[in-house]
């Protein structure tokens, strides 16, 4: 049985990650869609937030399941017993951190593979960053992210009240 880990911070998850994992999700036995617990960047929504609307997103996926992790993605991979880490692949600039990245792992976890699956041509401008700027300049996200993640978003836009201004600054939310 292939066990493959999708890791991320999914700061909120949406249609591209959607896609990725419902690729993935037949090409491997199980998939466990990872929540990174401590990005060094800063995050919108806390880690068990953004687990509970992945786990909302992945619900139609049988052999799909979330759970949140801190520390080295290679270590997580190992406890699940997963033989392959996936990841999705949007531009140029993605591979060169996705290479950079692979390469370590490969260096720490010579056992684990590594694979890019590349984006659908329809999420290729998609990212959680510009998620969050659009759902906070009033733009319609209907079509980028889950009914869930939008009315989470929605929220998150109200709370942050008329200034239209972001919890956290938006600058400092790129992914
Ligand atoms: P990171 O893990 O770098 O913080 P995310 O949590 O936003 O990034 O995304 C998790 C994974 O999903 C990464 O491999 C990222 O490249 C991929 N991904 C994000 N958005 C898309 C998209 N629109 N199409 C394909 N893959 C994507």
């Amino acid at each position: 049985m292939t066990i493959a880990v999708y890791p991320g911070t999914f700061d909120p998850v949406h249609y591209g990650h959607v896609d990725i994992a419902q690729r993935a999700a037949a090409l491997f036995d199980q998939l466990v869609v990872a929540v990174y617990d401590r990005p060094s960047k800063q995050i919108l929504f806390p880690t068990a937030e953004r687990v509970v609307m992945c786990r909302e997103a992945f619900a139609k996926l049988p052999n799909v399941r979330v759970s949140a992790y801190r520390g080295l993605t290679v270590d997580f991979a190992r406890e699940v017993g997963a033989q392959v880490i996936v990841r999705g692949l949007r531009a140029l600039s993605d591979f060169e951190f996705e290479f950079h990245m692979a390469l370590m792992n490969k260096k720490l976890a010579p056992d684990i593979e590594f694979v890019c699956l590349m984006t659908n041509l329809e999420y290729a401008y998609l990212s959680a960053t510009t998620l969050k700027e659009v759902a906070f300049l009033g733009g319609d996200i209907c079509s980028l992210s889950p009914p869930h993640v939008q009315d989470a978003l929605r929220h998150r836009v109200e709370a942050a009240g008329d200034t239209g201004e972001a919890p956290v600054p938006l600058s400092s939310l790129r992914d």
